[in-house]
């Protein structure tokens, strides 16, 4: 089963798409991670990306057509794929329709988080990660119980985003809007959107997200 998690920056959709990964072994498949690693990696397009994603703009659609489809075709993705920052555009969202079909797959379900922007500035500018196990955290909403330390792997090394900053926000709130927002009706008439309330608490948000996978 192959599904599209879709939402503003700061909705939720990477810790939801883990959540589906655990829960459904669907392989989760994100563009964002997939370019900060580039980034990391030096290369002379990785400095090229991060100058993009610090200023929250999209990275070229080609660029990531590129990534996506290579990945889809992997061993992991066997089982399905739940797709977590990608389509962000109209040209994405087709390409993405041409590769499925080439490959002989379909898509099953696009769940669409829907979110205050005001609330997103205030979530994404407080956010943390564990840099050893990744699990999440917030300054106001979700510090760690002990001060400094993880709670899930006690490793005491944190990392924010480069692009976790309120003015970064707003553009990536911008472009939101103005070329991923326009795909959900490119979805909603083929009759596989299905939006979920994601200023609900995180769990109520699972709990949707996983009665719709089941009944996808
Ligand atoms: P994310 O981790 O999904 O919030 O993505 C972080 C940044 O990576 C975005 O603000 C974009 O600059 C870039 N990015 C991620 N996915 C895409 C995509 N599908 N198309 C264009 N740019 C993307």
């Amino acid at each position: 089963m192959n599904i599209v998690l879709l939402g503003p920056p700061g909705c939720g959709k990477g810790t939801q798409a883990r959540r589906i990964e655990e829960n459904h072994g669907l392989k989760q498949l994100s563009t964002g991670d997939m370019l900060r690693a580039a980034v990391e990696a030096g290369s002379e397009i990785g400095t090229q990306l991060a100058e993009i994603m610090n200023e929250g703009q999209l990275v070229p659609d080609d660029i990531i057509i590129g990534m996506i489809s290579e990945r889809i075709s992997g061993p992991d993705c066997a089982q399905g794929f739940i797709l977590d920052g990608f389509p962000r555009t109209l040209v994405q969202a087709e390409a993405l329709d041409a590769m499925l079909e080439q490959k002989g797959l379909a898509l099953r379900s696009v769940i669409s988080l829907t979110v205050d922007d005001d609330a997103m500035v205030e979530r994404i500018s407080g956010r943390f990660t564990c840099a050893a196990c990744g699990a999440g955290y917030h300054d106001s909403f979700k510090p760690p119980r002990n001060p400094g330390r993880c709670d899930d792997c006690g490793d005491r090394t944190f990392s924010r985003r480069d692009d976790d900053n309120a003015e970064t926000v707003r553009h990536r709130l911008t472009a939101y809007h103005d070329m991923t927002a326009p795909i959900l009706p490119y979805y909603e008439g083929r009759g596989i959107l299905r939006p979920v309330d994601g200023m609900a608490a995180i769990d109520s948000v699972t709990a949707e997200i996983n009665a719709l996978v089941r009944a996808a």
